[in-house]
């Protein structure tokens, strides 16, 4: 249900309707929009109804929300939300380029790669140290010294990291070191791991599963923000198809959907999407075209040498082309590139 105040509504008068919610054992929270403030509620059904708050002072209209997803919804926040991932802005007016290798192998690779990263003009550093891989004979990332190389390389290069997190334990320490918790496509339903990620500090980037509908991908955002974390970025990566000329088939199509349907802003990954080289620069073309406000992209110097992911890493140089012809595309949108941190 969403309670719809007045654009004139007082803050006691939200306040007013917030504690009346919570008496009857509900959540409420006040979400405030550019022109006016939402009360949204969730929780098991209340013995008494709720919607008798309508006739309370401030209130223009009671709402109920007919989807199973509430807070992630656009009729609880008309406006595109903006999340703050370490200083850099995702969503709104800007587009992000997110770049880095696929695992952080080495101080020297890392360092190497977001050297490259940071030159091009991508505002956001990526790098896995825990890996969730199909074999348990594969690199399964560096643990905690990768973190090290990550909090290192943001401070070395003013690059705000981003960081896969796999169970809870490894959350938590990303929590510590990272900027922002990547909860992977493998997890995109570990409930209990959406719920730790809720109760996290840093804003979490999910990935959609290889097999997830966007309402499933919506409620798994829920879970992260029923916890009481706002902050969550969405990023398709591409589902299973019976297409076999790429990894997985990128549904682009999902971007326009999203956005009719929810506030959170989306990334597109075109690396895992195409697991192809060559299909990174015009996904990530199309993606920026389709209203994604950016796109994750995996980088490698000596691709052939890479721990995971080396098909599908594009070399720095490719990067740079990248950042430009995104930087051209979102133009033509009225869009521009969000600005990097300055290098100090
Ligand atoms: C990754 O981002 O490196 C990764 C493992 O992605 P996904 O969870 O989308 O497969
Ligand atoms: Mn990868």
């Amino acid at each position: 249900m969403l309670v719809v105040m007045e654009a004139a509504a007082s803050a006691e008068q939200i306040d007013a309707v917030v504690r009346h919610i919570e008496r009857l054992g509900l959540k409420a929270l006040p979400i405030l929009g550019a022109y006016r403030t939402a009360v949204c509620v969730t929780g098991q059904q209340a013995t008494k109804d709720p919607a008798n708050v309508e006739n309370f002072p401030g209130v223009k209209e009671v709402i109920l929300v007919t989807q199973p997803y509430k807070l992630v919804s656009r009729e609880a926040k008309p406006d595109d939300s903006v999340i703050r991932v370490g200083g850099v802005d995702i969503g709104g007016n800007g587009v992000v380029v997110v770049g880095g290798p696929c695992a952080v192998e080495s101080l020297d690779q890392t360092r190497t790669i977001a050297e490259r990263i940071k030159r091009a003009g991508g505002q956001l550093f990526r790098g896995g140290a825990y890996k969730p891989r199909t074999s348990p004979y594969s690199f399964q990332g560096l643990g905690e010294p990768g973190l090290e190389i990550l909090a290192r390389v943001r401070e070395e290069f003013d690059l705000p990291v981003i960081t896969e997190a796999i169970d809870q334990e490894s959350l938590h320490l990303v929590d510590r070191y990272a900027d922002c918790i990547q909860i992977g496509a493998r997890n995109m339903q570990n409930f209990a791991l959406l719920k730790a990620a809720g109760r996290a500090r840093k804003p979490v980037l999910l990935k959609r599963g290889m097999s997830a509908t966007l309402e499933e991908l919506l409620l798994s955002a829920e879970y992260i923000m029923s916890e009481g974390n706002y902050n969550v970025v969405l990023c398709e990566r591409g589902v299973r198809t019976f297409a076999d000329h790429t990894r997985n088939t990128l549904d682009l199509s999902v971007v326009p959907a999203i956005k009719r349907m929810s506030h959170l802003p989306i990334l597109v990954d075109p690396s895992h999407g195409t697991g192809k080289r060559t299909k990174v620069l015009p996904m990530s073309r199309a993606a920026i075209a389709v209203g994604a406000d950016g796109v994750l992209i995996e980088v490698h110097h000596k691709p052939e040498e890479a721990l995971s992911d080396g098909p599908q890493a594009i070399l720095p140089e490719t990067f740079e082309q990248l950042v430009r012809e995104v930087d051209a595309i979102a133009q033509v949108l009225g869009r521009t590139l969000q600005p990097a941190l300055a290098a100090r």
